[in-house]
């Protein structure tokens, strides 16, 4: 049993539930991090070796970025202790009786996350009527099929350009992780007259100096296929992607893809974080140390959740993207100017800033 109140704080979590229906083996924790401004919104992981801890660590990434983004909306995340490839069926029946048991637990709205789609959502909403990330039919916004997340990079780094005197067009970019935000990250930074020089997946690393077909690489990928099938361009391992000069580094992978070991060999100029956490504390000090611009994750990256909180609100595609537009682009301008103005890192001013709104709201609140 681990100590769910070792990792209390004065922020959260303000409810961690555990959840065991041993009838139909369903094993889940929810974390409610923090609701001052509002409901949690937070997706639903399916894996199995996922810990509360870790649950706990992403439900406060979400208060963060949910703050940080001005939503109406506190941070949460469960997991589902399960392999998310088992038979569709039996997942079906899983993320049916999962819905059920949180039926009661009104201040958090599920989403989803790693293991679990749209499709899963719509589940989620048939047995509580409650649930973002929702099928198109059932007034869903597909943020991912559209790039939300990627779009909101592209934003960030147009804003960061401009503080470094860089100029996008040529400007050299590469991505680790060409999925769903790594690949229209790519497409929207191209459409600013970026050149995409490398991009990565598990498989490997494809670079070219002179730059790669962005819509060619995307069709590759939608057809289920590798980066490195791509029959243009060097191809090597996954890890090369670091080595590879360019102005924009976009870690839109894994967590914990740049720690004190590797930071050193990265040549980039702005590194603007798709995947969360993806650097370590220690890599952060070390490249801001070297001038390098961080764009930390959960200011950049709230693409896909602005998307899902407009959908929750019954709003639609075209206001989700103009809502990201302009919260990414004040954000991000604000965290900036206030790293260089008190000499912090940028994830301190981030910090600084979602806390804030955090504190303000919890003012107008009886209890939480
Ligand atoms: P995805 O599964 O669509 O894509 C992930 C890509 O990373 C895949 O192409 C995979 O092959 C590649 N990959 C895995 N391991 C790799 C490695 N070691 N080196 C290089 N590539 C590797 O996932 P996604 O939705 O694009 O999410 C990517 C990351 O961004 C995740 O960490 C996710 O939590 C985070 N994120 C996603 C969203 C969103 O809107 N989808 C929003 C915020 C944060």
């Amino acid at each position: 049993m681990e100590d769910v109140f070792g990792f209390m704080d004065d922020l959260g979590p303000d409810k961690v539930l555990h959840i065991s229906l041993c009838r139909v083996g369903l094993k889940a924790v929810v974390v409610v991090d923090n609701t001052a401004c509002g409901p949690a919104v937070g997706g639903v992981r399916m894996a199995p070796d996922v810990t509360t801890e870790e649950a706990r660590r992403l439900a406060r990434a979400m208060t963060f970025k949910n703050a940080a983004a001005g939503l109406p909306h506190g941070g949460g995340k469960s997991v589902i202790f399960a392999d998310p490839k088992m038979p569709p069926g039996d997942k079906e029946q899983l993320i049916r009786a999962f819905a059920t048991a949180i039926a009661d637990l009104k201040e958090y709205v599920p989403g989803p996350d790693m293991g679990t789609d749209e499709l899963a959502m719509g589940w989620v909403q048939d047995e509580i009527g409650r649930a973002v990330g929702l099928p198109r039919e059932l007034g869903g916004i597909p943020l991912d099929e559209l790039g939300a997340t990627g779009f909101g990079l592209a934003v960030a780094v147009d804003v960061a350009s401009k503080a470094i005197n860089l100029d996008l067009r040529g400007a050299r970019v590469a991505v680790q992780g060409f999925g769903a935000v790594g690949k229209h990250a790519a497409r929207f930074l191209a459409g600013k007259g970026c050149l995409l020089v490398a991009c990565s997946d598990s498989h490997g690393t494809v670079s070219s100096a002179d730059g790669l077909d962005v819509a060619a690489l995307i069709a590759l990928k939608d057809a289920g296929k590798s980066v490195t099938d791509f029959p243009n361009g060097t191809k090597a391992d996954a890890e090369a992607i670091i080595d590879v000069p360019c102005d924009i580094w976009i870690p839109a992978a894994r967590p914990d893809v740049l720690n004190k070991d590797n930071a050193g060999r990265l040549k980039a100029r702005i590194i603007a974080q798709g995947a969360n956490i993806p650097c370590t504390a220690e890599a952060e000090a070390l490249l801001e140390a070297r001038g390098v611009l961080i764009l930390p994750d959960f200011v950049v990256n709230a693409g896909g959740v602005i998307c899902a909180a407009m959908e929750y609100h019954g709003g639609n595609e075209t206001m989700a993207f103009a809502a990201i537009e302009e919260k990414i682009r004040r954000n991000t301008a604000l965290v900036i100017e206030k790293s260089h103005s008190a000499g912090i890192s940028t994830r301190e001013a981030a910090i600084g800033m979602a806390t804030e709104r955090i504190w303000n709201a919890r003012r107008t609140r009886r209890w939480r």
